[in-house]
């Protein structure tokens, strides 16, 4: 099988291209993102291999199946980045549906903890001899309440790593699993009694905007609200009057809505970041911290996500059984 890897990184290879000769494909690595400039690449190839900023739109799938491209390979978890109603009967479009909830979960903290006890900032500070701990108060988070949206794998992580910090949880998901230890209640109560609020439900219509003007104005003063799953989850511009109006102790966002094109990327020459207002004024808050969607990035998580999207490839090569497959009326 000869595989056209997209928007390709020095760390993709690391398991890719072994892996990839282990399994006996032929790959092949742009940096290139995917889209419709570079769609003409992937003819030659059975498959394409693509990442969370790669869009593939219904023009880009019917150019794939012309050009006999059998399968959409996302090494990833979600897949609202693929128009998978245009897939269907065309093209098969596979992803790695768990690789390690813990890197996400563990990464979801780390932001909470950084927010809140600014240790980002003070190392800036101490590297200069400014021992000054002057706008670093925090707060304790045992015997305060998280609030978890959407309690799949991640979440479920999440849950475990809040619990062990002594925290009571309080979850939302329209799927509640019974197994869990925790307090399901609707999203309208989450809002108004989490002291840290965490989003791990994927991009849906329903889910698009779920922090939005009236769910924040729900909210307690001095929340922390925390973002790792994806960036249209939060109407950007509510977040920042809310943020301009000391709504919030805390913000951290692994994810942005614009994020295409500007995450990964290194962009710090290029004056015309500054045009992305939102993204500058973000930046700007000294209570908000945005990471480039990095959650994912250990060593354990990008070895299995190699792993998978390969067996995922053997698997359509050989014509077994496509566990990982998304397919449009199965959601
Ligand atoms: P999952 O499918 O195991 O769990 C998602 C949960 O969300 C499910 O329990 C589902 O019932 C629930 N859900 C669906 N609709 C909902 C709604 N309207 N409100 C609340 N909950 C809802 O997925 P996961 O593996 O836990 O991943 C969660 C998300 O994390 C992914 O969709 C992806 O966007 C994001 N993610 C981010 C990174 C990163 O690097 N930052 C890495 C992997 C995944």
């Amino acid at each position: 099988m000869k595989i056209l890897f997209y928007s390709t990184k020095p760390y993709d290879k690391v398991w890719f291209e072994p892996m990839g000769k282990d399994f006996g494909f032929d790959v092949h690595f742009v940096e290139m993102p995917c889209n419709r400039e570079t769609i003409a690449l992937a003819k030659g190839y059975d498959a394409i291999c693509t990442f969370v900023n790669d869009y593939i739109d219904a023009s880009m799938i019917s150019r794939l199946y012309r050009m006999k491209v059998k399968g959409i390979l996302l090494r990833c978890a979600g897949f609202n980045q693929v128009d998978l109603k245009a897939a269907k009967g065309k093209i098969t479009v596979l992803r790695v549906p768990s690789y390690s909830p813990e890197a996400v979960a563990e990464y979801a903290m780390a932001l909470l903890l950084t927010v809140n006890r600014y240790t980002h900032r003070a190392y800036t500070r101490t590297r200069d001899f400014n021992m000054n701990i002057n706008g670093f108060m925090g707060t304790d988070l045992h015997g305060k309440t998280a609030g978890v949206v959407g309690t799949g794998k991640i979440g479920q992580a999440m849950i475990r790593i809040l619990k062990g910090f002594g925290m009571h949880i309080l979850a939302y998901d329209p799927y509640p699993n019974p197994s869990l230890d925790v307090e399901y209640v609707s999203c309208e109560e989450l809002m108004r009694r989490s002291d840290v609020i965490s989003l791990h439900c994927p991009l849906t219509e329903e889910t698009k905007y779920i922090i939005n003007q009236k769910t924040i104005d729900l909210m307690k003063d001095g929340v922390y609200l925390i973002n790792t799953s994806r960036g249209q989850l939060i109407d950007t511009e509510s977040l920042i009057q809310a943020l301009l109006a000391k709504k919030f102790a805390g913000v951290g966002l692994d994810v942005y809505e614009e994020e295409e094109g500007v995450f990964y990327e290194d962009r710090s020459n290029d004056i015309d970041i500054i045009k992305d207002e939102n993204l500058v004024r973000l930046t700007a808050f000294p209570n908000v911290l945005i990471t480039s969607h990095m959650g994912f990035f250990t060593k354990e998580a990008t070895r299995e996500i190699a792993r998978v999207t390969l067996e995922n490839a053997y698997a359509l090569e050989n014509g077994n059984p496509l566990v990982n497959e998304v397919v449009w009326d199965r959601g």
